[in-house]
């Protein structure tokens, strides 16, 4: 379809390659985390420059968005980070896609799935050593469900976990690997040796070596979204998304108008206000509060409610006319507003903002 609207998502795809350089080292080899459409940047684009660059699989959260994936063209291996749900082993395993295990009636469903496909699947079988989402808990018991697995024909590909705080909490985080690794030592008195062990997100990727066990898994630090506490940038992580969008109208208002849905802005001076093509169906935060956007290089303040398709700026008394690009998230000249800061006005983190930007806004790819 052709596009008219000038809001534009813009990846670049040279960010992503070096920022998985970065993350996985020579000897550690890279699962990309692609869930939520590649967090708001599309999925199968940043897996593709993920794998050129060495990635050896890609993770995703739903059984859909792998089935999309292989849609898309690519057969690498990927991982879907919770159990099937009951009633899609069968295409889930057709398509390719790895399977987690941590319930017995998860392993019941995909092994029964995986005798009817006739050929050899492998698990990861996750331990729940502190996170409380999902995962073998107590994770102690990781020997008899590793059994289980074995004897019910599959292969138990891997053993893993994940973290709750590896941005911020070292201890705690070491903790969580200490117990992980007792387990696994658990398994190996049992005879049971998965060739894989895996654990880190961003930030234990980023901040914990001896957490990258056989391989690292990163979501937010693929994209330069920064993982927590500042500490993406200081890594060298280059943000690869930019959000950007063009002055539709301009207007000169005298002193004392009001502005947007319930007048909560009021003009103290004449002003020229722009109206900009985007809101916040298009995942640019209702809540924010003193959000600026760049046009010609200079930051100017959101003013008066933004609305669901549209926003006002304050341009003052500068010369700013409509086509002018704005920039909402990204680099304009020598400014730069960080999607973490766009993030802190609204209260949330940048992974929340990246994928909330709306199915309506084109994702364009440069690099
Ligand atoms: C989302 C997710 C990741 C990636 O987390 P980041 O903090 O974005 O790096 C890794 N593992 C699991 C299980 C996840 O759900």
């Amino acid at each position: 379809m052709t596009r008219f609207r000038p809001t534009v998502v813009e990846v670049d795809l040279d960010a992503v390659r070096h920022n998985v350089r970065l993350l996985g080292r020579p000897h550690v080899e890279l699962l990309a985390v692609v869930k939520a459409n590649g967090y708001g940047h599309g999925d199968a684009e940043v897996a593709r420059a993920a794998l050129e660059e060495g990635a050896t699989g890609l993770g995703v959260a739903l059984v859909e968005e792998g089935i999309g994936l292989r849609e898309r063209g690519i057969d690498a291996p990927i991982l879907v980070m919770t159990e099937f749900p009951p009633g899609s082993e069968k295409e889930a395993l057709a398509a390719g896609l790895t399977p987690s295990v941590y319930s017995e009636a998860g392993l019941a469903a995909v092994a029964e799935a995986a005798s009817a496909m006739g050929r050899p699947v492998g698990v990861h079988l996750k331990l729940d050593t502190g996170m409380h989402r999902v995962g073998v808990w107590p994770p102690e018991d990781a020997p008899l469900i590793a059994r289980r697995i074995v004897d019910s024909g599959l292969l138990l590909e891997a053993l893993w976990t994940h973290f709750a705080d590896s941005e911020q909490d070292a201890a705690g985080t070491l903790e969580q690997l200490q117990r992980f690794l007792s387990c696994r030592d658990l398994l190996a008195t049992a005879g049971i040796r998965p060739r894989m062990s895996h654990a880190a997100n961003s930030g234990a990727t980023i901040r914990l070596r001896e957490t990258h066990l056989d391989l690292v898994r990163p979501g937010a630090a693929l994209y330069g979204l920064d993982p927590g506490a500042g500490i993406g940038s200081a890594f060298g992580l280059r943000p690869a998304l930019t959000l950007r969008s063009a002055v539709a109208m301009t207007k000169r208002l005298p002193a004392g108008e009001r502005l947007s849905y319930g007048g909560r802005y009021a003009l103290e001076r004449e002003a020229t206000i722009a109206t900009i093509p985007i809101g916040y169906e298009d995942g640019y935060p209702r809540t924010s509060v003193g959000a600026e956007v760049l046009i010609r290089s200079r930051r100017y303040p959101v003013a008066g409610t933004i609305t669901m398709d549209q926003m006002l700026v304050d341009c003052g008394d500068d010369q700013i006319t409509p086509g002018d690009e704005v920039v909402l998230i990204g680099m304009q000249g020598e400014e730069h507003i960080t999607i973490e800061e766009v993030a802190s006005r609204a209260g949330t983190i940048g992974r929340d903002i990246a994928t909330g930007i709306g199915e309506r806004v084109p994702r364009e790819y440069v690099g």
